[in-house]
């Protein structure tokens, strides 16, 4: 397959179709990872989603600043994989749908109902979603678009198991999307593994909840003890042949690398144990994923934002690899 090119742009100076990559770096509208972009669903294969939706969070505000500082990073990234010499835009028709739009910001059941309709549309469409959070709760709202028909495995990379229960009289917050999501039968726990967790808690509920239900939680004492490739054979081993989501939460890496997130907790992973983990999830039958939490008024670099950019690529890379033809 050629390059993308993006019909809806021409070179300015030789009037030439626009080809996202080959342009300096610098110059058009920002896309997530430079993609092209697209007003809808036809002829695709992944959609890049932005999600600028905070109001999950149980401490300090900015993810909802998340996708716009992604897609300003993605400026850095380049087509062409450093070690598989994979080109995920020769295989797959991959393209930056812009942002999930809101119907009120200030009302939490209407932003999750909103969210679900995108991307139940997405996955009628037969499209993979790629997306850019906003805070943990939006992965919820994901899932009841993506895993209506069957619960679906999970793989988590976290710093926090996120099942723990009602927070201020609320459900819906950054700290429960997979208490919610396994209450209502979308992910099937014991297909569900939580890779990185760490941390002290006031109370043991959501470490409880996991254990209790089945799912398989990889603290990051043992993520260190085992090493990166076990992880991944572990992770593959609980979640099976089945379909799978996959959720990076980008508090999982240590605040060293990737201060710019909510709540961070030191003692994490590097960026390249982040890189090699996601990397060995290659040939999964992935029905979408996401990178959360990246908020930039905590991010002076701008090298979370960074990283999480890079992430999406490592994950663009796996739902490239496996785009159904159509
Ligand atoms: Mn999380
Ligand atoms: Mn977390």
């Amino acid at each position: 397959m050629a390059r993308p090119t993006d019909t809806t742009r021409r070179n300015a100076a030789t009037g030439e179709p626009y080809h996202p990559h080959l342009e300096p770096r610098y110059r058009e509208i920002a896309t997530f990872l430079r993609a092209p972009l697209a007003e809808c669903l036809d002829d695709l294969d992944i959609a890049l989603v932005g999600i600028p939706f905070d109001g999950g969070v149980s401490n300090r505000p900015g993810a909802r600043l998340g996708p716009r500082e992604i897609r300003n990073q993605s400026s850095l990234m380049r087509s062409i994989h450093h070690v598989t010499r994979q080109d995920p835009f020769a295989q797959a028709r991959i393209a930056d749908i812009g942002d999930v739009r809101f119907s009120s910001v200030y009302d939490l059941e209407r932003v999750s109902n909103d969210i679900a309709a995108h991307y139940r549309a997405i996955h009628q469409a037969r499209v993979l979603p790629l997306s850019a959070g906003g805070d943990h709760s939006v992965t919820y709202p994901i899932l009841r678009g993506l895993a209506a028909e069957a619960p679906v495995g999970l793989i988590q990379v976290d710093a926090h198991t996120d099942t723990w229960d009602e927070f201020q009289g609320s459900k819906f917050h950054h700290g429960g999307p997979f208490r919610l999501a396994c209450e209502a039968g979308l992910i099937d726990p014991r297909r569900t593994v939580q890779i990185g967790i760490r941390g002290a808690q006031n109370t043991a509920q959501g470490w409880d909840y996991s254990d209790a239900t089945g799912m398989r939680v990889m603290f990051m004492e043992e993520v260190e003890a085992l090493g990166i490739a076990a992880v991944v054979a572990e992770a593959r081993r609980v979640v099976g042949d089945g379909p799978v989501y996959l959720s990076f939460d980008i508090d999982s890496v240590d605040p060293a690398f990737a201060p710019g997130t909510g709540t961070p907790e030191v003692g994490g992973l590097t960026s390249l144990q982040a890189l090699q983990l996601v990397r060995g999830f290659r040939g999964l039958p992935l029905i979408g994923a996401d990178v959360v939490e990246v908020a930039p008024p905590f991010d002076p670099n701008g090298n979370t934002a960074l990283l999480g950019a890079t992430l999406m690529y490592e994950l663009l890379c796996l739902l490239a690899a496996q785009a159904e033809p159509k």
